[in-house]
């Protein structure tokens, strides 16, 4: 490794970071992460800290998930590469589309087609979801519904169903025909409705009013995260994602459930879309599929959808889109290793736990001072809003939540600030004692400002 020097001088230098600005990434240059252990990660100035940020979203089981890198450097040795198109596949793919077709069985998702990353896996379900509709001879369906603050990748598809107008609008103009409603977020929305039920009822019939608008005969999917999280975590009533399938049936719209975060444990159920009892027909998955170590998604099928493919007689349900790495060896074998650790220890199970301790800590913080405008969380995904005024709810300064992450930083733990928001998304394999040292690490934050 080059020494520590080197690194700090060239940081910034031939790299444009993503979703940084190249100028502040010489203002304020990142940490320079170069190890992880357990679930911390350690800095090249050697200070340790607790990842409060799970990578991204991403290493579930933490950095020391021996079985994963094991399997990865034997899957090196055997096959590194074999494509999956037409005519050729190769052994971990066909076993792993096995092992996550049960896995996802009992959210009706039984055919799994491999990607590189989340946005691919998105872009994947947005064609699919189209090619449904044209093998039943409904050519007219085309156009998506999402949620305003959805996050689904950088794609122009994922871009364009984005709720987020900071990812859009350097880059418009984006796919025609994708249309958002307001999302269940009771701390900010149109409604001004603060109870989550009223609020759930209220979106749904946004969703009512710009399907009739646009006309249900021209609507392919509507796509969701269960919980919507790159744009802040807001966990919904547990009414709406029931009442959106329900809606999409009656007007013969798809249901795709984004994921990314959510598929694996994080809200504290094995999928977030079993975590509210819906099935949808297609369920975008990456990130924890291969706990960060391999770039690698998967876009999961429902019987439902793979009916009217796998039946077609017409000869134009070819899938054809995919990538070079779909299927890629070396992240079906990290998928399989990491997917039976899943289940071997029950993940889920700990982030439901962990997650109610962080969201209680976080509370109590929350009433203790008074720039914490809002607290919220399912799982072991939560955050916290900073507010300069808790009455006008007029977000903080972002040099406000740097302040914070900073001061956390050097008490114990790595925070991600987002606009005014803290974003809290450990490995779901925290321990109580990791609770304590993130909140602790928080307090030192808020305190600090
Ligand atoms: N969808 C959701 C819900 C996500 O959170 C993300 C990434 N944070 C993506 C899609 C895109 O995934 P990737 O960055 O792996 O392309």
């Amino acid at each position: 490794m080059k020494d520590s020097n080197f690194l700090k001088e060239n940081n910034g230098r031939n790299f444009w970071q993503p979703m940084t600005h190249p100028v502040d990434a010489h203002m304020n240059p990142p940490t320079i992460v170069t190890g992880g252990e357990g679930v911390s990660i350690i800095d090249v100035d050697g200070h340790k800290v607790v990842d409060a940020v799970g990578g991204l979203w991403n290493v579930n089981l933490g950095y020391s998930c021996e079985p994963a890198k094991r399997a990865i450097a034997e899957q090196l040795s055997a096959l590194p590469y074999y494509s999956c198109f037409r005519g050729t596949t190769n052994d971990k793919a066909i076993e792993l589309s096995y092992e996550l077709a049960d896995f996802f069985a009992p959210d009706g998702l039984t055919r799994a087609f491999f990607t590189s990353g989340g946005s691919d896996s998105v872009e994947t379900a947005l064609k699919l979801a189209r090619q449904y509709h044209r093998v039943r001879g409904e050519n007219g369906r085309t156009k998506f519904i999402s949620l305003k603050k959805g996050y689904h990748g950088t794609h122009f598809g994922g871009a364009s169903v984005n709720g987020n107008s900071k990812f859009r609008a350097a880059y418009e103009p984006l796919l025609a025909g994708c249309h958002h409603i307001p999302a269940p977020n009771a701390y900010r929305n149109p409604f001004d409705e603060s109870d989550p039920e009223k609020l759930a009822a209220l979106c749904i019939a946004a969703l009512e009013d710009e399907i009739a608008f646009q006309g249900a005969d021209t609507i392919a999917a509507f796509i969701m995260e269960p919980v919507l999280g790159a744009g802040g975590v807001y966990p919904p009533h547990k009414s709406f994602m029931p009442a959106v399938r329900e809606t999409c049936d009656r007007h013969g719209i798809l249901l795709i459930s984004d994921e990314v975060i959510t598929a694996f444990g994080r809200t504290g159920s094995e999928s977030g879309a079993r975590h509210w009892g819906v099935q949808p027909d297609f369920m975008c998955t990456a990130k924890a599929i291969t706990n960060g170590y391999f770039p690698f998604g998967a876009t999961m099928i429902s019987e439902k959808v793979a009916d009217v493919f796998e039946n077609d007689t017409a000869g134009i349900a070819s899938v054809d889109t995919g990538y070079t790495y779909s299927g890629h060896p070396v992240g079906a074998a990290a998928a399989l290793a990491v997917l039976a650790e899943i289940r071997r220890l029950r993940i889920w199970e700990n982030a439901g736990t962990r997650g109610q301790e962080l969201i209680a800590g976080l509370q109590d913080l929350g009433r203790r001072f008074d720039v914490v405008g809002d607290v919220r969380g399912e799982g072991l995904m939560c955050a916290i809003e900073l507010v300069s005024d808790r009455a006008t709810k007029k977000p903080a300064g972002k040099e406000v939540g740097m302040a914070v992450q900073k001061a956390a930083y050097e008490s114990g733990a790595m925070l991600r600030v987002s606009g005014n928001m803290i974003i809290f998304s450990p490995p779901l394999i925290v321990e109580s004692a990791d609770i304590a040292t993130i909140l602790s690490a928080t307090e030192a934050g808020l305190a600090a400002i």
